[in-house]
């Protein structure tokens, strides 16, 4: 198990009070606090080693260079990539996801083609495709969810034909902590020639992902969800379908000769990452992979799932709380409305109490009608948060209960 110990001094920002109550931090679907030792590897860059890379011959800009390329063999290591090549380092999920629509489906798909994405996306897996559909005149269909949250395999199914180019779905859901089949949607997609495009952002800060079983096409995550810094995230995609593709941004270092008449790309990864990286967040994110595996996700999900289930008891418990979403399959994150009091109004209350909630309709808005919702409050936990966090919290929705219910 994992001790107190280990995150006592670990997490800078949780050493802190909030109106002079102890920093209850319930809001890592958001974004994950950072452990010292990623700080440390983004200040280490800045210090010693901060120059260009892939340009320079000087020692700094060696340095740099392999401090970037290191943490891309890490991050191929954590998801088992079998090509560290097939890591594209991004500003996060949102631009890997806007990387395929544009460079992969664009010019791919026409009038004819169906992308599928599913009700609970994040609009980070709406948007992009929506766009694509609008300047492709493809359709987009969505797979509908159940009452408790999972996705609707059967509707899947049925949904699925040779029209469908592109199947679109999140591995975690960020609004209810829904976790997909994706080993198993993917395989369905491939069965009628689909590619098969997973949203990880919430995965990878929670449980060992390995894109070679799932077997999937492409695999988007997002570095500040597992640790990681802001302004950073990788799109995995299998190497020859990266080969095949055209590159997306044109600029610097993603060239081999540029002329005025012809220029030609650089290879695979670098095709795709135009202009200067953020370099100093890529090797952040590294730390945070050695960060992740020093944890290990075994001790990771249990210590996770041992909080959810003790919110879910403590918080439904309540009288007034309902909870949204109540998936078998759940990471730890957990959605719920309190009777007559807006979610907006706890999140207030809460906040006095220290606890830092996330309300509203989480990036979700179509998932949110689809329970008939605007808004819900979340709690969401990661390896800092313990029971007492939870306790913290139901007291605080029971006072929030008695002021304004
Ligand atoms: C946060 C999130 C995104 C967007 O990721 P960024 O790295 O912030 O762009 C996409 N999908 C889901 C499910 C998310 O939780």
């Amino acid at each position: 198990m994992i001790s107190d110990a280990i995150f006592a001094d670990s997490f800078p920002t949780l050493q802190q009070k909030i109106g002079g109550k102890k920093l209850i931090y319930l809001d890592s679907a958001a974004t994950t606090q950072k452990p010292q030792c990623v700080i440390d590897a983004v200040t280490h860059f800045y210090e010693h080693d901060n120059a260009n890379i892939h340009r320079g011959v000087h020692t700094l800009s060696q340095r740099a260079t392999q401090a970037y390329e290191n943490a891309r063999v890490q991050i191929a290591n954590l998801l088992h990539a079998p090509r560290h090549e097939e890591i594209i380092f991004l500003r996060g999920a949102t631009e890997a996801i806007n990387l395929v629509a544009q460079a992969y489906a664009r010019p791919r798909i026409g009038e004819n083609d169906v992308i599928l994405i599913t009700e609970m996306e994040h609009h980070s897996n709406i948007v992009p495709w929506q766009l694509v559909c609008e300047q492709t005149g493809a359709s987009l269909e969505v797979v509908p969810i159940c009452d408790n949250g999972s996705i609707n395999l059967e509707a899947y199914k049925a949904m699925l034909s040779e029209e469908v180019a592109i199947v679109s779905m999140t591995h975690v859901s960020n609004a209810i902590g829904t976790i997909n089949p994706v080993k198993e949607m993917c395989a369905l997609a491939k069965a009628v020639g689909a590619t098969s495009v997973v949203d990880g952002a919430q995965a990878t800060g929670h449980m060992d992902v390995d894109v070679e079983d799932i077997s999937c096409d492409f695999y988007a995550i997002s570095g500040h969800k597992m640790f990681g810094p802001t302004g950073i995230g990788c799109l995995f995609g299998r190497y020859d379908v990266l080969q095949e593709m055209e590159p997306w941004q044109g600029g610097g270092d993603m060239i081999l000769s540029v002329s005025f008449e012809e220029t030609t790309w650089n290879e695979v990864p670098f095709k795709f990452e135009a202009g200067t990286p953020n370099i100093a967040g890529a090797i952040g994110l590294g730390a945070a992979v050695t960060f992740i595996q020093e944890l290990g996700y075994d001790n990771i999900s249990t210590l996770e799932h041992e909080l959810l289930v003790y919110g879910t008891t403590t918080l439904g418990a309540i009288d007034g709380v309902t909870i949204i979403g109540t998936a078998p399959s759940k990471a730890s994150v957990i959605a719920f409305t309190v009777d007559g009091v807006h979610p907006h109004d706890v999140g207030t209350i809460l906040d006095h109490a220290g606890v830092a909630i996330r309300t509203g309709n989480h990036c979700a808005e179509p998932l949110m009608k689809s329970f008939g919702l605007n808004a819900t409050c979340r709690a969401s936990f990661s390896i800092y948060n313990t029971k007492d966090d939870v306790d913290k919290l139901a007291v605080a929705v029971k006072d929030a209960i008695r002021m304004l219910g």
